[in-house]
């Protein structure tokens, strides 16, 4: 089977502050990062022990994982396995992308988030073009925040048409039709994200080839549904136990409202929007320019899958 893992371990801190985030700033103590490092090897570790699943893993960190040596390496070793499909972080891009070098880069993938208030534009469009010409997929970002539209119009216009530039809709923010429209215009697939989703009773992937792991290895189907209702908990990773519980479900929740959720509903078809690049929320038909170079389409993985509530 095909089951795409949303990974979150121990780690909330952050290089950035952004002021719609709890976690801007946070400082995590040596146990915590020693506890995090530990809980990504290990998780690393049953990855590469696995035989018979395709496995695609999206890293959603609390905070921001790249500037730990262990994320890159996690992401560059699980991206030369041959039964990972694809493999992404969740990352406000601060860090320096060379690590990108030693990864197998027909799966490795980055969702690049700009927060304006925090790195100067030509840092972070500089970081996008590093990232092209090393032939590193990725699709770059922003929190539709009415400050922040400038700043999107200016990186979009900047930026080579075949990068993606998704929108998020504020959180708790109602767009008119008329506050929607530049929005749009940026990203064409901002209606998908203006709205939160009703859900409750709908069919969903999530706890079923789709699955939400923390640090314990304690498996839940996203990371939305309640981690304290002992009914929702599948399982564990490392004893095995959450296999049984891997089925077609339906979801208990009201609304889902964030890519990471929805984007696992078969009802939206967002597998087909996104085919190769679920997780990083590439859309299908993005290229890549190589460093040969030539321009080839980014191959389509045989499904894909893609967490939270920080804003990304
Ligand atoms: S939104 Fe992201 S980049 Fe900003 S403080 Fe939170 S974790 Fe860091
Ligand atoms: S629709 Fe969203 S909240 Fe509901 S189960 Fe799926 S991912 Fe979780």
């Amino acid at each position: 089977m095909e089951l795409s893992i949303l990974y979150r371990g121990p780690l909330a801190s952050c290089d950035y502050d952004c002021g719609y985030c709890p976690f801007a700033k946070r400082r995590d103590s040596p146990e915590t990062l020693r506890a995090d490092r530990a809980a990504l090897e290990r998780f690393v570790a049953w990855v590469i022990a696995q035989s018979e699943d395709q496995i695609n893993v999206l890293f959603t960190p609390w905070g921001e994982g790249l500037t730990r040596s262990w994320y890159q390496r996690a992401l560059v070793e699980l991206s030369r396995l041959d039964h990972v499909g694809e493999v992404a972080i969740q990352t406000n891009l601060s860090s320096r992308t060379a690590w990108t070098a030693g990864a197998d880069l027909d799966s490795l993938a980055l969702w690049c988030t700009y927060h304006p208030d925090q790195v100067s534009y030509e840092r972070f469009l500089g970081r996008c073009h590093e990232l092209r010409d090393s032939g590193v997929r990725f699709s770059t970002g922003i929190v539709g925040l009415p400050e922040h539209l400038d700043a999107a119009r200016r990186l979009r216009a900047d930026l080579p048409d075949d990068v993606y530039l998704w929108v998020n809709a504020a959180e708790g923010h109602t767009y008119t039709d008329e506050e929607a429209e530049p929005w749009a215009e940026i990203d064409p697939l901002f209606p998908v994200s203006r709205f939160p989703h009703a859900s409750q009773g709908h069919a969903c992937r999530a706890g079923e080839s789709v699955i939400s792991v923390d640090g314990d290895g304690e498996v839940y189907r996203c990371h939305f549904v309640s981690r304290t209702e002992p009914t929702e908990r599948l399982g564990n990773l490392y004893d095995g136990s959450y296999r049984q519980a891997l089925r077609a479900r339906l979801c208990p929740l009201t609304q889902c409202d964030c890519h990471i959720g929805y984007v696992h509903m078969p009802e939206l078809g967002l597998y087909d929007t996104f085919a190769g690049g679920v997780l990083a929320r590439i859309p299908a038909g993005a290229t890549v320019l190589r460093p040969e170079p030539v321009l080839k389409p980014v191959p389509l993985l045989k499904s894909a899958g893609a967490a939270g509530t920080r804003p990304r």
